[in-house]
């Protein structure tokens, strides 16, 4: 599994990082990123949540 941030979309709220800050960062520009890198089992729950919780359906994961 892998995680990919819009940031065109992205509105900065920061919530994706607060719900797995092991995938999840806040660059610079203000807008999350995803780490480049499979995403490991352990935390494939926790990027699929915060894939849905994000408000503007910034996060995709595939
Ligand atoms: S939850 Fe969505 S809008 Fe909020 S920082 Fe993460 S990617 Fe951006």
């Amino acid at each position: 599994m892998k995680a990919f941030v819009d940031k065109d979309a992205c509105i900065g709220c920061g919530l994706c990082t607060s719900i797995c800050d092991v995938v999840f960062s806040m660059g610079d520009d203000g807008k999350a990123e995803a780490i480049n890198k499979e995403i490991e089992e352990v935390n494939a729950e926790a990027t699929e949540e915060a894939c849905n919780s994000c408000p503007v359906g910034a996060i995709s994961v595939e």
